[in-house]
């Protein structure tokens, strides 16, 4: 049975104190995760170990970091590796964000040595994917994403692609609080596992988890995630208020 994950993005939003109420609030609003579902929280770098530490010993709740540099270490100033992360005991790592793409100009290339390193490091990346409003309007979606899956991730092995992690962003529904509708997510989703399974092979692509990102909120996940080919969210403006998220978290399937 695919991992279904509500991963939660805080961006650069909260203070650790925030952040610290913010999981206390979630943590005492009900929630029950089954064997086959996580909840995994996307936090800023200098939180990391104190929002890890306050989730010890909660079973399938995970903390990720939003990023990682794409070289192993070295002169790097403001940069943070991914043995760095290893070494704090996380597990999950935010690839590719559509902020990263496009803020930071990080290309298909540089995201294919960022999940490298991060498989060097035994980290499991959440490797975003999704196209630009422009692409969406002129209708040439799947062959853009389809860009992005094999310029990032064709070079690795079907056990590598064996149980890994896709966000679906489309960066027009990122904050804007337009969502695509559940049948335009389950379209993409689909169109994203028959593209791993071409390459791969059904066998692989059926353990592949392809999370949607764009506006999720407590009154449309359980719609979205019903879908057959979603498998939970990434999760931005909603993850920041406790009784949204919990929803969220309870609406994985
Ligand atoms: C995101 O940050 O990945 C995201 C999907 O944000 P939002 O839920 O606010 O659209």
């Amino acid at each position: 049975m695919r991992k279904q994950i509500a991963a939660a993005n805080w961006k650069m939003n909260l203070t650790l104190q925030q952040g610290e109420t913010l999981i206390d609030e979630l943590l005492s609003a009900p929630h029950d995760l089954k064997e086959n579902q996580q909840a995994v929280f996307a936090v800023p770098f200098p939180y990391l170990i104190n929002i890890k530490n306050k989730l010890a010993g909660k079973k399938n709740f995970f903390v990720a970091a939003q990023n990682c540099s794409d070289k192993k270490s070295g002169a790097y100033t403001g940069e943070v590796s991914a043995e760095m992360i290893k070494s704090i005991g996380l597990q999950y790592v935010v690839i590719g964000h559509s902020e990263r793409r496009e803020y930071f100009n990080e290309t298909n290339a540089v995201l294919a040595e960022k999940v490298n390193i991060c498989f060097e490091n035994e980290l499991q990346s959440i490797f975003c994917c999704g196209e630009p409003l422009a692409i969406r309007e002129a209708g040439t979606q799947n062959s853009y994403v389809e860009t992005q899956l094999k310029e990032s991730l064709f070079h690795l092995t079907a056990a590598q692609l064996t149980g890994f992690v896709i966000a679906y962003e489309p960066i027009w529904a990122i904050g804007t609080g337009k969502t695509a509708s559940s049948e335009q997510a389950q379209e993409m989703h689909a169109h994203i596992r028959s593209v791993m399974t071409k390459q791969y092979g059904n066998d692989v692509a059926e353990t592949i988890s392809i999370l949607y990102g764009g506006s999720v909120k407590a009154s449309n996940a359980k719609e979205i995630f019903g879908k057959p080919d979603v498998d939970g969210g990434l999760v931005g403006g909603a993850s920041l208020i406790a009784v949204e998220f919990a929803a969220i978290i309870n609406a994985l399937k």
